[in-house]
């Protein structure tokens, strides 16, 4: 069967989903409450910065398989699926998730079913939600249309978001009935067609491998800052190391960069929110090493200030900073718990003049820091520098010329908060070269 597709929430993960799904041969239409935003995609104009997801969306809108649309009475009656990819950040002041904007959703949504239809969470949630969710579907969905609960937590990476929706590495999903595997096995089939591993199971395990792999994930970065923050104090090499342990297949090199660390609108809040939610459960103490994996990832931001500060001479008063990068990592435009503009405003509240430069996510730093100077180009970022800063490892970064960077600023330092420069070709050119765990 063609089944007609409803996104819920058209943000980072919503525009991705609705776009890629439109390209797999379904009939799409995206729902949000922001009008702007829903009449940017209808109009082909992506709000956000994602690498060949403006083509995949105009193709898709011109073919007619794309709408968008800020009615819910319009999405009831246009879909079989309805995926829920609602924001769930963290509720301010504490470490738990704000989940309302599901609740919102589906209290929107469900007096509107007309249809036979399943709803979909792909959100990321506290383990527990997908039930209450169901049970609230069950009471608020008019009886007859089944509406019912399944639960699909998504795994795509920023900067590879296309890729990643039309060949995921895994699919799991939580059920609570075979018809809603049925339905789900239909909807990926071409995926499941490639070989993509499925892993069926109930709603609190499949709530719980997206945090799980999360919390792995940011504890492998977690680890290899420790060892950083050792090598520092033993005058030893963290980026040999890691190269290292790398050929270890049981290690790996995928996640071991060490660096400043990291951030975005998942990694953080998800962490902090799994805490939260074992706290809940009584089951606290499986996750305290947690709490480390946070503190040691907030250090490495201390730490690239500080050593900025004993690059500047003891002190940022007088001197001028240039922080290339904003985005919480290349190929993207969000800031969200950027660790490139949190060190960048800590400069700036010690006194330090601080012209960033980004080259998508300069905008979005811009309105949420009107305070610090921008730059159009790093050259112009970095004139008249007396510290140049390395945040987020754009390509254009890695391959900047030493030499034409070092005609501009005021004095040749940097610190390379990603190791992603070649140490011997900036020292060769005259640069103070310092790197995060590196002598
Ligand atoms: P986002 O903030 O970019 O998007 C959320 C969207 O929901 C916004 O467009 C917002 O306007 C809309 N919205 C809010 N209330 C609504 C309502 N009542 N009805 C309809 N729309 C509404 O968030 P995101 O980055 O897309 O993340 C969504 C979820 O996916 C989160 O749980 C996140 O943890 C998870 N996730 C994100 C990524 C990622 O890379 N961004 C990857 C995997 C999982």
């Amino acid at each position: 069967m063609a089944y007609r597709l409803t996104m819920v929430g058209t943000g980072y993960l919503g525009a991705t989903t609705s776009a890629c799904m439109a390209e797999l041969g379904f009939e799409v239409l995206g729902v949000d409450v922001d009008a702007e935003k829903v009449a940017r995609l209808q109009a082909g104009d992506l709000p956000i910065y994602e690498p060949g997801l403006q083509e995949v969306l105009r193709r898709n809108l011109a073919n007619g398989r794309l709408r968008f649309t800020t009615s819910y009475e319009e999405a009831g009656a246009f879909g079989d699926v309805h995926f829920l990819c609602l924001g769930t950040p963290q509720k301010p002041g504490e470490y738990g998730a704000d989940v309302s904007y599901l609740d919102a959703a589906i209290e929107s949504l469900a007096p509107h079913l007309k249809r036979e239809c399943l709803v979909l969470g792909k959100s990321t949630v506290p383990v527990g939600t997908a039930q209450r969710l169901a049970d609230k579907l069950a009471r608020l969905a008019p009886i007859g249309t089944g509406a019912e609960l399944a639960w699909n937590p998504e795994f795509l990476r920023e900067g590879f978001a296309v890729k990643d929706t039309l060949y995921p590495d895994r699919i799991v999903l939580g059920v609570a009935s075979d018809r809603a595997e049925k339905i789900m096995r239909e909807v990926y089939a071409s995926m499941l067609e490639l070989g993509t591993p499925i892993v069926i199971t109930d709603y609190p395990t499949a709530e719980l491998v997206k945090v799980a792999a999360n919390a792995f994930l940011a504890t492998k970065i977690s680890f290899i800052n420790a060892m950083a923050e050792v090598c520092e104090a033993a005058h030893a090499d963290v980026k040999q190391l890691s190269l290292a342990l790398s050929f270890d297949d049981r290690i790996g090199g995928k996640f071991l960069n060490p660096g400043l660390g990291f951030g975005g609108g998942c990694l953080p809040k998800d962490i902090r929110a799994f805490m939260a939610r074992a706290g809940e459960l009584g089951a606290d103490q499986a996750l305290t090493f947690l709490r480390e994996v946070d503190a040691i990832n907030k250090r490495r931001r201390n730490r690239m200030v500080d050593l900025a500060r004993e690059l500047a001479g003891g002190s940022f008063h007088g001197c001028t900073v240039t922080v290339l990068g904003a985005a919480f990592k290349p190929n993207s435009d969000d800031i969200r718990d950027s660790p490139a503009l949190d060190v960048a405003v800590k400069i700036s509240e010690q006194g330090g003049r601080v012209t960033v430069y980004d080259p998508v996510a300069q905008e979005n730093a811009r309105r949420a820091h009107p305070h610090l100077s921008y730059g159009d180009s790093a050259l112009e970022a970095a004139r008249d520098s007396h510290v140049v800063l390395l945040l987020t490892e754009w390509q254009e970064f890695v391959e900047l010329d030493p030499e034409a960077l070092g005609a501009v600023v005021a004095s040749r330092k940097i610190v390379d908060g990603r190791n992603a420069l070649d140490a011997e070709t900036w020292r060769a050119a005259g640069w103070h070269y310092r790197a995060l765990g590196r002598p």
